[in-house]
């Protein structure tokens, strides 16, 4: 949908390139993150796009068509800009602002009128509160909500998202970032999205390129992949500590093959429990009630009392997982648990099987064999220690 070659940029009177001979392809629906340190010229690449600012070198394509050279104005009808905090009209109503694009269009009063609406509606505004205020009325999240409005006006294929949720409080931010998530799984739209924030890029991205100075490639792929396998000290550096923690939120708990695990019913007697626990190389067992949810965790020890019941011993189970989990919450919920486990429960809270720490590891290695074993069907050579290879230029002629 968009693809960028070679394109450059040097302002007037610096010596060194904003931007340098960026290639980069962003395919129609995906959302395409700009991360990196402030300064490496993610805003200009953005501005670029869109052509708020004009390229020394190099071309822009939209869906194969040279834009490099048509009128700005016209392009930009295309393309919906959303940027941090100060993108809304303060003298224009919401509607007003909302309308901006349609308005342009020349649009015939009801149909903007219609669309405001949707577009509020969309974005989680009632219309009927928010129509007629102004800009000053609103919250940072609302006015947020109105810049994402009004970059949808007249449903662009592309919109471009600079730091959109850069200026807001964190409990906002999340909610918005889930908000627009779940629009743009309706809404398919091309997105480039700027952000200085790793954490954001990984939350947002289907594809993250992480940048350098003169908006130099340091490593573009999925965010499960780079977190997987970050391809130099740079990309590592960026992405901080914790990288394989965070790339438990890319896996859940249903794409696991879970093992059996020693669990017994409540009524079973304690003779079968000794049998089924000595039978299995685990330390623990897990008992389950008379409709097959978990109740205890149980030991020998705990199973060995032959004066009380199976269901007065051992540790309550107080946390469980369901198939869609994910491994993060996985491994939180091994935290809480008093074995280090984590019981996976079906939606009816019945017991489905257990996973264990060794299978987080198991996990993370496999994400790790994935990426290099992509890497290599590129041509790339990741030693084992997270490798030095360069990045490659996507090839332009579609193949990539
Ligand atoms: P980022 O968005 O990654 O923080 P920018 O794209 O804003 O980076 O800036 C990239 C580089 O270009 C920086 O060195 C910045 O100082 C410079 N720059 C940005 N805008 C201008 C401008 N209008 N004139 C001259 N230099 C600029």
């Amino acid at each position: 949908m968009i693809r960028l070659d070679e394109v450059s940029k040097t302002y007037a009177g610096t010596a060194e390139p904003a931007v340098a001979a960026l290639t980069l392809d962003v395919p129609r629906g995906e959302i395409l993150v700009l991360v990196g340190p402030s300064g490496c010229g993610k805003s200009t690449t953005l501005r670029l796009i869109n052509r708020m600012i004009e390229p020394t070198g190099g071309r822009i394509l939209f869906d194969g068509r040279d834009v490099t050279r048509v009128n700005p104005d016209e392009l930009r009808r295309h393309i919906g800009y959303v940027i941090q905090q100060i993108g809304l009209f303060p003298h224009r109503t919401i509607a007003d602002n909302v309308a901006t694009v349609p308005k342009m269009l020349g649009w015939d009063r009801s149909r903007i009128r219609a669309r405001v609406d949707e577009l509020l509606d969309t974005v989680g505004l009632d219309p009927s509160i928010y129509r007629n205020r102004y800009p000053k009325e609103l919250s940072g999240g609302q006015a947020q909500r109105v810049g994402v409005a009004r970059a949808l006006g007249a449903d662009p294929p592309v919109l471009l998202m600079d730091e959109p949720f850069g200026a807001i409080d964190p409990i906002t931010r999340d909610r918005l970032q889930n908000e627009f998530l779940r629009l743009q799984a309706d809404m398919q739209k091309t997105i480039v999205f700027v952000t200085h924030d790793i954490d954001e890029a990984i939350k947002m991205g289907d594809r993250i390129a992480i940048l350098r100075d003169g908006s130099a490639i340091a490593q573009v792929d999925t965010p499960q992949r780079i977190l997987a396998l970050p391809i130099d000290d740079f990309v590592q550096d960026f992405i901080g500590s914790g990288a394989a923690l965070k790339g438990l939120n890319f896996e859940r708990v249903r794409d696991l093959t879970l093992g059996d695990f020693p669990h017994v019913r409540h009524d079973a007697g304690h003779a079968k429990a000794i049998q089924i626990l000595d039978g299995s190389r685990q330390q623990w067992m897990v008992v389950l009630d008379a409709h097959e949810r978990p109740l205890r965790w149980v030991n020998r020890t705990d199973i060995d009392r032959s004066d009380r019941r199976l269901t007065e011993v051992g540790q309550a189970v107080r946390v469980t997982v369901e198939p869609n989990a994910t491994l993060h919450d996985t491994l939180e919920a091994m935290l809480n648990s008093s074995v280090g486990a984590a019981i996976v429960t079906d939606a009816r809270g019945r017991y489905q099987g257990v996973v264990e720490i060794e299978v987080l590891t198991e996990a993370i290695s496999r994400m790790r064999t994935e990426a290099r074993a992509h890497y290599a069907s590129l041509g790339l050579s990741t030693a084992d220690a997270p490798g030095l290879a360069p990045y490659a230029p996507p090839a332009l002629d579609g193949t990539s």
